[in-house]
């Protein structure tokens, strides 16, 4: 019920895409940086035309990254409304849906650039992205995903600021995304457990059930009718003709 297509482009072109693709909401990853090696704060960056919806979306997300990975939140309650001094809203106020720009741990500090070069950090950012988006936009449909520098036309090859210890930040801004789209086109509401349907009576009725759900019943059989499944056709024929 999710699918989720990557932008690449300039940011503006990504976000007109999204826009034209009527996509419900709007994705950048980075991985943040500091001067700082200590500096280790979850924050989200909305435009300065951000709706409400956004907002809290981004609340949320920068919220629970500072739960599963014992960050604090920086900006204000995790939001940082334009970015560091308008860097940031370029990204987003193109879009026409609930758009947000994510750094959720720095590249800059040792400790958090091991969580992110690290296949379980990677899993647990992914779920996380993934279930903030399952709880705010919980109709499904798409979803636009934008890697931070990356397939940039103006600087292709920007890849972002570097890992302490190795590698590059967008590498693994796009690694986490391609996990959470995983994610999320794997979902599916209806891995709730279906009531089984069952006959109360017996009947000479045939049904096709499929998981527990009824898709179709044909009523108008007599106990003498002959049934012949024939498996290598898939059919079911059935016959009144008696003899
Ligand atoms: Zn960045």
């Amino acid at each position: 019920m999710y699918q989720v297509r990557f932008y690449k482009g300039d940011y503006q072109w990504r976000q007109k895409q999204a826009n034209q693709d009527k996509c419900a909401a709007y994705v950048e990853h980075h991985f943040n940086s500091s001067p700082s090696i200590q500096s280790d704060y979850s924050v989200v960056i909305t435009g300065y035309n951000a709706s409400e919806l956004s907002k809290n979306w981004g609340k949320s997300y920068a919220l629970r990254i500072s739960r599963e990975f014992g960050a604090p939140l920086g900006g204000k309650s995790g939001l940082l409304i334009g970015g560091y001094n308008g860097r940031g809203n370029g990204n987003l106020k193109y879009t026409y849906m609930p758009a947000i720009l994510l750094e959720p741990l720095f590249a800059s500090n040792p400790i958090q650039a091991e969580w992110i070069r690290s296949a379980e950090g990677q899993d647990k950012l992914a779920k996380i992205l993934a279930d903030s988006i399952i709880e705010f936009f919980p109709d499904g449909s798409l979803i636009g995903f934008s890697v931070g520098h990356k397939y940039k036309t103006s600087r292709p090859s920007d890849r972002g600021a570097p890992l302490n210890g190795g590698g590059v930040e967008a590498d693994y801004a796009e690694i986490v995304m391609e996990k959470a789209k995983s994610v999320l086109e794997k979902f599916s509401p209806s891995a709730v457990p279906v009531t089984p349907v069952v006959p109360t009576m017996p009947t000479n009725d045939i049904r096709v059930i499929k998981d527990g759900k009824e898709l179709w019943v044909h009523t108008d059989i007599d106990e003498d009718d002959e049934l012949i499944w024939d498996p290598e056709n898939r059919v079911l024929y059935i016959s009144g003709q008696s003899t």
